[in-house]
């Protein structure tokens, strides 16, 4: 027990609550530095979680999928390895393996968070939790015992779990989430995969190259429609190249069988039905928010339609002293978001008035090569009516990418039409995500593009591709036309 809490026994209902400064119940990553960080204030924390040390990001999500696609990159290298000038005779590839350097990697994240929660004061619960009061968390422990908490403050962020949409036999067929898809020890024979979002593709492309047969199944008539349709295009080209079956447009009618042993799916594309048989089914199709069973109406803490905790910009719920962050506050689904919603929560707190409304929200997409972005696309740029000027170039001009033999992929730009501002910026290619945020910086220190485009930029660097970027003919300004590629040519090295 931590020793900084106290216990209150004011009446037989509230007897052997413990007291602390601030409850957190769920403890993804945005909590687990909102522990550390209050309790470094010397504030008395608590930490509820069920299952993980630091919630998903490191034990299910974030973290364990880039250890698994990093294993599959080696296995692509393997396969590609004449491409380097290296041969060999054949190599195979063991899950289990795979899996143990996962796990290894967790293991020591795990190792390293409890001894901050030492080193910190704050105290780690393992429990499930749920409010019985306002402010009030009971937690069964894993032996069946109960414990009682109060929060001056609650933080609650419980995430959400991989949604399994109501498809008749779907439930039955016990479909792989991501949590069990990244404890596979054997290769699947015939993966399917149901979701086109970033965590089904991710899944799909690192399968793929550990030998699985995957198709990928998408409702939407194109990958990531938010992005613009050149975005889409080339991923849908890269999927297709690792040989992969994407069947786009299409809806799941039945499931039949049971995943990992075999499985037969009912689909209708273009009004036809059709069956797949498969081995494995990942359902990747959206989240569902972690809300039930949490006792919300005992502390007047009320939900949106979707069932995700309402709150307001501040994140405050919608009972006082209770705040949630996360994807549970229905936020962006992304780590560095729900790191950000402790920073708005951290800073309420201690008196300064932050709010979550207009934030930047950078993202990637882990696939090789990575898709990310920051700011505004051409589609959104459009759909706003914001002129611009757009530069783009393929990976061809970035002098690193060939001594990689990577350069699949563009770079492009929007820039203020009349100013030198950079509105927005994409990059499908080798380091994209590393491109994006140098790009990010700029734009949040008020560069102007020209900043990027003379700065002395390391040769050869994936960040020097800039140089050629912002080098490039724009096209001005940009509004209804249809983008185009620059003709822009390698910057001498
Ligand atoms: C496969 C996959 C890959 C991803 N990759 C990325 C990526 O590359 N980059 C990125 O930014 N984001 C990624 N994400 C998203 C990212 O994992 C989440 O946005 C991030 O972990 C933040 O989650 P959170 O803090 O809201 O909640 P979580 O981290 O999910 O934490 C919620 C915690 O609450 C606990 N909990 C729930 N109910 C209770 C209860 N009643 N009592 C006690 N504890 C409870 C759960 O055990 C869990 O640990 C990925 C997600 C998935 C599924």
């Amino acid at each position: 027990m931590n020793n900084r809490s106290r216990i209150s026994a004011q009446s037989p209902q509230e007897a052997n609550v413990q007291e602390f400064d601030l409850v957190i119940l769920g403890g993804g990553t945005g909590s687990t530095i909102a522990a550390w960080t209050f309790a470094g204030e010397g504030k008395r924390v608590a930490t509820i979680d069920r299952k993980y040390i630091g919630g998903s990001c490191p034990n299910i999500a974030c973290l364990p999928s880039k250890n698994i696609i990093h294993s599959a990159k080696v296995a692509s290298y393997f396969r590609n390895s004449q491409e380097y000038g290296i041969t060999h005779n054949g190599f195979t590839i063991d899950m289990s393996g795979v899996r143990e350097r996962k796990r290894k990697m967790v293991r020591g994240m795990n190792e390293m968070y409890l001894d901050n929660y030492e080193k910190t004061g704050a105290e780690f619960i393992l429990g499930t939790g749920r409010f019985i009061a306002p402010r009030t968390v009971e937690v069964t422990l894993a032996d069946g015992t109960t414990r009682r908490v109060r929060g001056t403050n609650v933080i609650v962020s419980t995430g959400t779990r991989a949604r399994l949409e109501p498809i008749p036999g779907l439930a039955e067929a016990q479909p792989l989430t991501h949590i069990e898809a990244l404890e596979l020890d054997k290769i699947p024979k015939h993966l399917i995969v149901i979701g086109s979002g970033y965590v089904g593709v991710e899944f799909a492309q690192a399968m793929r190259r550990f030998g699985s047969r995957v198709t990928v199944i998408g409702r939407r008539q194109r990958l990531m429609p938010q992005e613009d349709e050149d975005v889409s295009e080339a991923l849908r080209a890269l999927l297709q190249d690792e040989g992969i079956d994407l069947l786009l447009d299409t809806r799941v009618k039945r499931v039949s069988g049971r995943s990992g042993e075999s499985v037969r799916i009912a689909i209708e594309q273009n009004g036809t039905e059709r069956a797949l048989d498969g081995s494995h089914v990942l359902v990747a199709a959206g989240r569902s928010p972690n809300t039930e069973a949490l006792g919300l109406d005992l502390a007047g803490v009320e939900l949106t339609d979707h069932g995700y905790i309402k709150v307001n910009e501040r994140l405050q719920a919608t009972a006082p002293g209770v705040w949630a962050i996360g994807e549970v506050a229905g936020s962006p689904q992304f780590t560095h978001i729900s790191v950000d919603d402790f920073r708005v929560v951290h800073d309420n707190l201690n008196g300064t008035h932050h709010v979550t409304t207009g934030r930047q929200v950078p993202y990637c997409l882990f696939t090789d090569p990575e898709l990310a972005r920051i700011g505004l696309n051409e589609s959104a740029a459009r759909a706003r009516g914001v002129p611009y000027r757009l530069f783009k170039v393929p990976m061809e001009s970035n002098f690193r990418a060939h001594t990689l033999s990577e350069t699949r992929g563009f770079v492009k730009a929007l820039v203020e039409v009349g100013r030198d501002r950079i509105l927005g910026f994409t990059a499908f290619g080798v380091g994209a995500a590393e491109i994006m945020t140098s790009v990010q910086i700029a734009m949040n220190a008020g560069l102007p593009y020209t900043a990027l485009r003379d700065t002395i930029l390391t040769h050869p660097t994936l960040i020097e591709g800039l140089m050629p970027l912002f080098s490039s003919a724009p096209s001005i300004p940009k509004m209804e036309s249809e983008s185009t590629t620059s003709d822009a040519s390698l910057v001498a090295g």
